[in-house]
């Protein structure tokens, strides 16, 4: 039952194969009998999640039903959901029991979605190896001494090792296409603005952005179809009709122009995931596309500029957690200087606390404009050496990653090499761009991703590109060893 798409597992439950509570406690026993050699969940709803599956069991008994109606799903634990704990990583919200729930969640839930439970990530989602979550590091199921990526790295782990038919992930520099290369999934991160952020807690609200992570690109295409659209509770959705994303999945790729950024295949990339990119791309070549050498000029600058724009949103954003309203409070505080004190050095991990400090720095008086206005100005450069390349190619091919998944522990100690991981993502979000990352073929039994970038609102073309490939080949088929 869990090798099925989500299309396949819905007309099972609509011909009455198998009912929601038989496949939500199939996956239920599933996580039980295999997460905890992975740690991808943080809260786990059991109950909560054979309710659903019972009214959603009944809607289909009764021929009303949403696109998703009983299907099982994750939530990373960065979407607010209403009476279930939603700690984003962190001690900080080790507590908190979201009273509301994010615009993903309640779209998700009246689609008829299944939440079997809450994913671990990183803490506040900063990372990319899923190592600075509160509720320890997540293990990739490909290989269990290896990351599974971050921040998302919970929900990457959990849809391929088919704990859960697909799940949800966000993307402030990276952390669903990543994870979803990591852990040889599908992973995408729409336009900024596509899906709202309402609820969906904030690291860098002019990055961050919401996104399905599936097995598939048409499961993909059925997931966006639900979380995408304007919100008027979050004034950055942006008010754009959602196009029917199943249509067009299957459109010829006669003629399609895909521009290779030379800045991404430089001598930073793996020799063996270069090779598999160039087979993907072959592929793309028989299907009619043609291929054609870019460049992004200013690929270099992505990480320090974003290492400046994503630490000054976020000493802003997490400024809220102050011991007082909701979150971590230490005990038996002095005076109100020392309950702030104490309560943010108890409740925050050390790379959120790092980023805190650099954001504030760059922030403060006489910095700002060295800083973070010079940042903002290298961002209108990087959106401009794409707006550049999109007069000349259809979407923009490379690696997502410039390696495998790396070794636990590997990279902890050494921040500056661990965020240059994310040297081939940042600049999508620094643009506000569509990006996706799918599997091909794996380098000595780990996945590697092959990274889409798209025009504003492409998001249609990007998954058309990507199932055609899927089509094609079978790469994305592949489960690892003891998840089968
Ligand atoms: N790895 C990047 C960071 O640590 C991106 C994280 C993300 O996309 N949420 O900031």
């Amino acid at each position: 039952m869990h090798n099925k798409s989500i299309s396949e597992l819905a007309s099972g439950l609509r011909a009455g194969e198998f009912s929601s509570v038989e496949l939500v406690q199939h996956y239920l026993g599933r996580i039980g009998s295999l997460d905890k050699g992975l740690n991808s969940f943080i809260t786990v709803c059991g109950e909560r999640a054979m309710a659903q599956a019972r009214a959603a069991d009944e809607q289909l008994a009764s021929g009303v039903t949403g696109p998703l109606t009983g299907i099982p799903i994750a939530q990373k634990d960065i979407f607010c959901t209403q009476g279930v704990k939603t700690s984003c990583g962190s001690r900080m919200l080790d507590s908190f029991i979201s009273p509301y729930d994010a615009t993903v969640v309640s779209k998700l839930q009246a689609a008829g979605a299944v939440t079997l439970g809450k994913a671990n990530m990183d803490e506040f989602a900063m990372g990319s190896s899923n190592e600075t979550s509160w509720y320890g590091p997540v293990k990739n199921p490909w290989d269990t001494d290896k990351v599974p990526g971050g921040s998302s790295g919970g929900s990457a782990a959990a849809v391929a090792a088919r704990l859960c038919a697909a799940a949800t992930g966000t993307d402030t520099g990276g952390s669903i296409r990543q994870p979803a290369a990591f852990c040889g999934i599908t992973g995408l991160k729409p336009t900024y603005g596509r899906v709202s952020r309402y609820g969906m807690i904030a690291f860098a609200s002019s990055l961050d952005q919401g996104g399905p992570m599936t097995r598939s690109a048409e499961d993909a295409a059925l997931m966006l179809q639900v979380m995408a659209g304007v919100d008027n509770r979050d004034s950055t959705s942006v008010d754009e009709p959602v196009p029917d994303y199943s249509v067009t999945l299957g459109d010829d790729l006669d003629g399609l122009r895909i521009g290779l950024p030379k800045e991404y295949f430089d001598a930073g990339l793996d020799a063996e995931v270069a090779a598999s990119i160039d087979l993907a791309i072959a592929e793309y070549k028989k299907l009619g596309a043609e291929v054609v050498e870019i460049t992004l000029p200013n690929t270099a600058l992505a990480v320090p500029t974003y290492y400046v724009v994503a630490p000054a949103e976020c000493s802003s954003n997490l400024a809220r957690f102050d011991g007082v309203r909701y979150g971590h409070r230490c005990d038996d505080p002095k005076d109100l200087e020392d309950l702030y004190k104490r309560s943010r050095s108890e409740g925050f991990g050390a790379e959120v606390k790092r980023r805190i400090l650099i954001g504030t720095y760059a922030l403060s008086a006489g910095y700002y404009d060295a800083y973070y206005l010079k940042a903002q100005q290298i961002r209108h450069l990087i959106s401009d050496d794409f707006k550049r390349a999109f007069e000349r190619v259809d979407v923009i091919m490379g690696p997502t990653t410039p390696s495998t998944a790396f070794g636990i522990g590997e990279k902890a100690d050494d921040p500056v090499t661990m965020y240059l991981s994310d040297i081939y993502t940042i600049a999508v979000n620094l643009a506000g761009l569509p990006g996706m990352s799918i599997p091909v073929q794996p380098v000595s039994g780990r996945p590697v991703g092959l990274q889409l970038i798209g025009n504003y609102f492409a998001e249609a073309k990007l998954l058309n590109v990507a199932h055609r490939l899927q089509q094609a080949t079978e790469w994305h088929l592949a489960a690892p060893d003891g998840f089968e």
